[in-house]
């Protein structure tokens, strides 16, 4: 580090803390503040303030029998108080001697002499010695054991001065946005945020309000938008096939539409028609595919994907799970296979012999259409002539993952277009931060034939009831979903009560077929209860979580939650999404394990009244913030130094018009603005910029 009095020893301790370089130190921000700047006279002292006194000790004693280790007088011209230590080090003990003055910082208690302080942090005055108070607030650090808030409070400061010295080359944001944004230059913000003026409130900077942190956090937010816009940018730069089909001619396209029990609805031909205009073109799409649950997505996938197939290439579909790709599987099979098209399919649980087979089939160009786990980006997976990549179900994977993705389906001269498709309606400001990189194309309407979904919510002590109308309905040949939530950190209790459940129901189900599905049974186990669940030979199918996302069962209708409450808005509605897809009217209860929270009764209550995931979605965006709504994992790796979505989200508007700004009227700002907020990042940097 170029800092003055940076030690191998400092260095070690900076390191614990993420800090390896002046700029680290200077995003190292405080964790809260301190007025030092006003010295209180002694007479004024509270119970219970902080404070910063001066006076000149009067005794210095070592009681007896307490452990009390020395207990100092010290007084000003309007009163006296104590300094109590309970352990001293020798050298500051020396400093305690009648006479000195002192100035003091810390607490203020009741003792049993009157006001006193415990423990102090105090510095002899020496005679006729003027020493200022603080100009302005102190910063205190988050810190690790052996370095001093004065050794960082101290590297800071010189860090700040630092660059001070290199004028305005840390500015940037262009004058244009700083202005109307009436923001102050970004060394004044930091200058501010690790030096606050005296009289700014200490409320406001802890609940990040100053025009200072706000500067901050805008910048971040801006600059992990503008880099993802420029992953875009650079990505597209790259050569892809271009996958026409002549909407004329006799084509795979035409013959499979036609041979659909179903005709698509508008909405469905509308994205068709945004997918087919990017896979014409010789440079990458990357489009994002929104849909609720149940808005029919995956015709849409597989008419991408013929496209591909038309152009003698081939199209790989990858699901987050290995239980909704072996649905897909079995779903594409079926509709491709009576069209010579050879389907594959590829997981990690596909082994030896038949991987082997199938990896062949791959490199051969033999295989047309491919669907797996994210087994099939393994680095054995030779891709003969990838032209298109769908990731279904995109929620599940994070930013970062996406671009890595990207670049390994990719060969040294093609790049696969690639569609992503979510049933997550995720609010539109979030969806800004999250898929700047994409396009995006939505299915705003349900098929027509759709039937309707309740919803009731009930205490669990009226689960014997429920049981008993669900054996009714299935003695009368309905299917039904039992769903035990992930309710522990550890599957092998979930999986434990799912089976404890799945024993009850069959007992009290004595003619009907009960099975169960969880995360701990084996690929194989899993695929055929869920075979046998499709094919109607199961009632009832009990299961965790792992049914949460894109199973099609059509004739199943009811699905019933156990401990809804603990599960958030999003995740309860894909659960419900895998009912009410067929023609039958289906019916959710959800159950829950009273008392109930305020949060959790608005919770349950939006599900009762509407099934329209965006709705969910903004209500939940509402109620929560944004981690609920796209999961811890995707809010918490993006490491942001500053802004915190659940806090700064109303600005995304915002960030997203300043970005477009950025990146087209000023591209040599896009490489610093990574560099300086994005660490360890996967995305790429354009070289020339
Ligand atoms: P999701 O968007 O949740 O992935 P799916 O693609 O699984 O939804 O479709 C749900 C069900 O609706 C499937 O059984 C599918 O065959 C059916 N479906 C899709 N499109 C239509 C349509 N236009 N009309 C009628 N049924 C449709
Ligand atoms: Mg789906």
């Amino acid at each position: 580090m170029q800092l003055r009095g940076v030690g191998k020893t400092t260095e070690k301790y900076l390191a614990r803390l993420n800090i390896f370089s002046v700029q680290d130190l200077l995003f190292h921000l405080p964790s809260r503040y301190e007025d030092r700047t006003k010295r209180l006279p002694i007479q004024k002292m509270r119970a219970g303030h902080v404070v910063l006194i001066e006076g000149v000790i009067q005794s210095v004693e070592t009681p007896l029998h307490t452990r009390t280790k020395l207990l100092c007088e010290l007084s000003d011209e309007t009163g006296e108080t104590h300094l109590r230590f309970f352990h001293l080090p020798l050298f500051l003990k020396k400093a305690l001697t009648v006479g000195n003055r002192l100035r003091c910082f810390g607490m203020a208690r009741l003792g049993p002499h009157g006001i006193e302080i415990i423990h102090p942090e105090f510095q002899v005055i020496a005679k006729g010695q003027f020493v200022p108070t603080e100009t302005h607030l102190t910063a205190i650090y988050p810190t690790t054991q052996g370095l001093t808030q004065n050794t960082l409070r101290k590297l800071i400061a010189e860090a700040l001065q630092k660059i001070r010295q290199e004028n305005n080359a840390n500015e940037l944001l262009p004058a244009h946005l700083i202005t109307t944004h009436a923001m102050p230059a970004f060394i004044d913000a930091l200058h501010c945020i690790h030096q606050p003026p005296s009289q700014t409130n200490c409320q406001d900077l802890l609940e990040y309000k100053t025009a200072w942190q706000k500067r901050l956090i805008f910048e971040e937010l801006l600059a992990h938008r503008v880099s993802l816009l420029h992953a875009k940018q650079l990505f597209q730069t790259h050569p892809s096939t271009a996958l026409t089909v002549d909407s004329e001619s006799n084509n795979l396209l035409t013959a499979f539409r036609e041979q659909l029990p179903f005709s698509l609805t508008n909405a469905q031909e509308r994205v068709c028609q945004e997918i087919g205009h990017d896979l014409a073109q010789k440079n990458p799409m990357l489009r994002l595919l929104q849909g609720d649950v149940g808005s029919g997505k995956t015709v849409v996938a597989a008419l991408a994907m013929l496209r591909a197939v038309q152009n003698n290439q081939q199209a790989a579909l990858m699901a987050p799970t290995e239980l909704l790709a072996s649905q897909h599987y079995q779903v594409f099979k079926r509709w491709l296979e009576p069209f010579q098209i050879e389907v594959v399919f590829l997981s990690s649980a596909v082994k030896t012999k038949e991987r082997k087979a199938t990896l062949a089939a791959i490199s051969s160009n033999h295989a047309k259409v491919i669907i797996g786990t994210h087994a099939l980006f393994q680095q054995d997976v030779i891709f003969s002539k990838l032209a298109l990549i769908i990731i279904d179900e995109q929620h599940r994977f994070g930013v970062h993952q996406r671009a890595l993705m990207r670049e390994k389906g990719s060969t040294d001269h093609f790049h696969p277009h690639q569609l992503i498709m979510t049933a997550t309606p995720i609010p539109r400001t979030l969806a800004m931060s999250f898929y700047a990189d994409l396009d995006c194309s939505i299915i705003d309407e349900m098929p027509a034939s759709k039937a309707t979904i309740s919803t009731n919510v009930l205490a669990t002590t009226r689960r014997d009831e429920v049981i008993a109308r669900i054996k009714e309905n299935c003695l009368q040949g309905k299917q039904a979903y039992w769903v035990c939530p992930l309710i522990d950190e550890s599957e092998a209790i979930d999986a434990k009560a799912a089976i404890a459940a799945a024993a009850e129901l069959q007992a009290a189900f004595p003619t009907l077929q009960v099975a169960l599905i969880h995360g701990r049974l084996k690929a194989a186990e899993k695929e055929a209860a869920m075979q046998a669940f499709q094919q109607g030979l199961i009632h009832v199918l009990v299961a965790t979580t792992v049914i949460e996302v894109g199973i099609d069962v059509p004739n199943a209708s009811i699905m019933v939650i156990e401990n809804a409450e603990r599960l958030g808005l999003a995740q309860l509605h894909q659960l419900r999404g895998r009912i009410g897809r067929g023609t039958i009217a289906s019916h959710c209860i959800l159950l829950y394990q009273p008392p109930l929270s305020e949060i959790s009764t608005a919770r349950l209550g939006v599900m009762r009244e509407t099934n329209d995931g965006f709705k969910i979605a903004e209500r939940d965006l509402a109620l929560r913030g944004p981690g609920e709504v796209l999961g811890e994992r995707q809010t918490g790796t993006l490491g942001w130094r500053v802004a915190d979505l659940m806090r700064d989200h109303h600005l995304l508007e915002d960030v997203k018009k300043s970005a477009g700004y950025v990146v087209h009227n000023h591209p040599e700002l896009i490489a610093p603005l990574i560099r300086r907020w994005i660490t360890h990042s996967e995305i790429q940097v354009n070289p020339d910029l």
